[in-house]
């Protein structure tokens, strides 16, 4: 446990993060009825509208508070740990699939923008990228997406904004450096996948850098139409709130 994670647990106890259990013993985040209910929440992937894509886990009162900790309170191993009980981390249907798709895949998580970056400390999309090529045996090629430029917190725009929002805020760099390694093909990672705007962006960027056979992997999958009523339910709730 990090210096970060020490802290939060200094402020927000050492109870599960999910049902806020404090009597049980955690593993380091949740209780074993959580987890286990975690790792059925995993157990199979979820196919957004795309077929190139795949999300680990669907949105849900469980897996919500997870994400928030790891995005917001400076919890980044969350992201190993959603992994790790994801079915990628336990070679279930998820790997399958990620295997199915190319050996040695290079795994490029969106990119956050360096305002954002300094504010929150890390990219959670890279902690994700870098857990699924240790499970899938690729690569994390981090340098690969930047932003061209700095737009307000997706949170606070509704579906259509958003899609314009990241509509072209992409773009591949490095492409030659990159080329000069033989890669079987590409995965955009994303911590939540909502429209898929935001990979779709990415994805058409590399197109036009020419990169062929990108797929996309996120976390979580987060019903588009759910999607603003529970940013609005965040913005509701405190912290203490939303853990207890
Ligand atoms: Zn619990």
């Amino acid at each position: 446990m990090d210096l970060k994670e020490s802290l939060s647990f200094f402020f927000f106890g050492n109870a599960c993060l999910a049902c806020g259990s404090s009597s049980q013993k955690l593993d380091p985040w949740l209780c074993p009825n959580c987890k286990e209910e975690l790792i059925a929440y995993g157990e199979h992937p979820v196919w957004p509208s795309k077929e190139d894509a795949i999300c680990l886990f669907q949105m849900n009162s469980l897996t919500r508070k997870l994400i928030l900790a790891m995005k917001y309170k400076g919890m980044q191993k969350i992201a190993s740990y959603l992994v790790a009980h994801s079915s990628v981390g336990r070679k279930g249907e998820a790997l399958q699939i990620l295997e199915s798709w190319g050996k040695n895949m290079s795994f490029i998580p969106v990119p956050v923008h360096k305002a954002r970056m300094r504010e929150r400390g890390y990219n959670q999309s890279e902690q994700i990228a870098f857990e699924l090529s240790l499970h899938c045996g690729g690569k994390l090629q981090k340098n690969i997406l930047k932003r061209r430029i700095y737009k307000p917190s997706q949170t606070t725009l509704g579906n259509n904004a958003r899609s314009l929002n990241v509509a072209g805020a992409f773009e591949a760099k490095n492409a030659e450096r990159f080329k000069l390694v033989p890669q079987n093909g590409i995965v955009v990672v994303d911590d939540v996948y909502t429209t898929g705007a935001t990979t779709s962006s990415c994805a058409r960027a590399l197109k036009r850098a020419g990169f062929k056979n990108i797929k996309v992997c996120a976390l979580l999958y987060e019903f588009p139409a759910s999607a603003a009523a529970d940013m609005a339910a965040d913005k509701k709730l405190g912290w203490k709130t939303e853990l207890k």
